[in-house]
C-alpha cells in the first residue's frame, strides 16, 4: 500500500511545492510538469500526488487514477497540439526507473519509431 507522501522523495517535494517546476496540468490528484532534461522537443511528466513508487506498487483500488493519468496525458498532448506522441512508464532500475515516484513520461515534437527511437 502506498503512503501519501515520502518526505525523501524528489517528486513529492515538487507536488508539495518545495522544488521548482513548470506545471502545466493541476487537479486534486494529478500533477503534469516539464522534464528537467527532455529526450524530445515536448517531454513532460505525469505523476499522481500520492507517493506511488513504482507501476508494481499500484493496487485495485489505485484502477481510476491509472486511469486519470493517461488521461491527463492525452489532455496534455492535446492542449499542445501534438498530432502522435509516446506515453511511457519505466519499472524499476532494469527497466530505467530512476525516480521512485511513478510517473509517464509524454513525449513529441519530434518522428517518434518504433519502442525506443
Ligand atoms: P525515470 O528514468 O525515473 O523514468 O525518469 C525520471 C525523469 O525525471 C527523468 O527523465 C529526469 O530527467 C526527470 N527529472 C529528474 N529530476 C527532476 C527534477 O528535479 N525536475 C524535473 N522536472 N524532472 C526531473
Ligand atoms: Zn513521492
Amino acid at each position: 500500500m502506498a503512503n501519501a507522501v515520502d518526505p525523501d522523495c524528489l517528486f513529492c517535494k515538487i507536488v508539495a511545492g518545495k522544488l521548482p517546476s513548470d506545471h502545466a496540468y493541476e487537479d486534486d490528484e494529478i500533477l503534469a510538469f516539464k522534464d528537467i532534461h527532455p529526450q524530445a522537443p515536448f517531454h513532460w511528466l505525469v505523476i499522481p500526488k500520492v507517493h506511488v513508487a513504482t507501476l508494481n506498487d499500484f493496487d485495485p483500488e489505485h484502477a481510476g487514477l491509472i486511469g486519470r493519468l493517461l488521461l491527463a496525458a492525452k489532455q496534455l498532448a492535446a492542449d499542445h497540439g501534438l498530432p502522435g506522441y509516446r506515453v511511457a512508464m519505466n519499472v524499476n532500475r532494469e527497466g530505467g526507473q530512476v525516480v521512485f515516484h511513478a510517473h509517464l513520461h509524454v513525449l513529441g515534437g519530434r518522428p517518434l519509431k518504433g519502442a525506443l527511437g
